[in-house]
């Protein structure tokens, strides 16, 4: 199974892939992961990397592209993978074809988890961290018992300034304007599937492996 992974922030996303590879026994390949592990190691293409960070800048897609490569070269990915956070725009979606189909491992679906603009408003601005031993809430979904104050230690509950409303909005906004020609990329190319992202975590996993058992029957 070759996939792509969608979704805005605050999707779900990073829950399902992790319950993709135990099912599949495919690799997830997050290009902010191998970018980092790139940088540790100090592979040619990490020292390129880093070069630009270094320098506040974003690194190119050529680069990131050739550490895809590399990383879709080792024998893990033999089996498949999901790609997550990789492509942003369509500009990498190209790129990231043509790679393919050099190493002859084309896409099978693009798979969009899809949530509504406001229920993601609701995760990310709801979350409230404990600042004495980092436990997680959503007012929204999964509340303190009283509010502002941490069940476990009793410590004080905050909200993180990267989860006020206005930089979740904007966000949100930045990844929508991105990602939305991505959609269509993969709808004219005929491999993209959207799920449901509402519901708990097992429903939308179940939805999600339907549509890939389909996809792979077709195979
Ligand atoms: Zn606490």
């Amino acid at each position: 199974m070759r996939l792509v992974l969608l979704g805005a922030p605050g999707a779900g996303k990073g829950t399902q892939a992790k319950k993709l590879i135990e099912k599949y026994g495919i690799p997830q390949i997050s290009t902010g992961d191998i970018l980092r592990k790139a940088v540790a190691d100090g592979t040619p293409l990490g020292r390129e990397a880093k070069s630009y960070m270094d320098r506040g800048e974003l690194v190119p897609d050529s680069v990131v592209i050739g550490l895809v490569k590399e990383r879709l070269g080792q024998d893990d990915c033999k089996k498949g993978y999901i790609l997550d956070g990789f492509p942003r725009n369509t500009a990498q979606a190209e790129e990231l074809d043509k790679l393919l189909n050099e190493l002859n491992m084309p896409l099978d679906v693009a798979l969009s988890v899809d949530v509504p603009f406001d229920d993601l408003m609701k995760r990310l601005t709801g979350r409230r961290t404990c600042r004495n031993c980092q436990q997680m809430y959503n007012i929204y979904f999964s509340p303190p018992k009283k509010d502002g104050v941490c069940d476990k230690c009793g410590g004080e509950l905050y909200q993180r300034d990267d989860d006020k409303e206005e930089t979740i909005r904007n966000r949100l906004e930045v990844y929508q304007r991105s990602t939305a020609p991505l959609i269509d990329y993969y709808k004219a190319k005929g491999i993209l599937r959207s799920v449901d992202g509402r519901g708990s975590i097992e429903e939308i996993f179940n939805r999600i492996c339907e549509i890939l058992d389909g996809a792979a029957k077709n195979q």
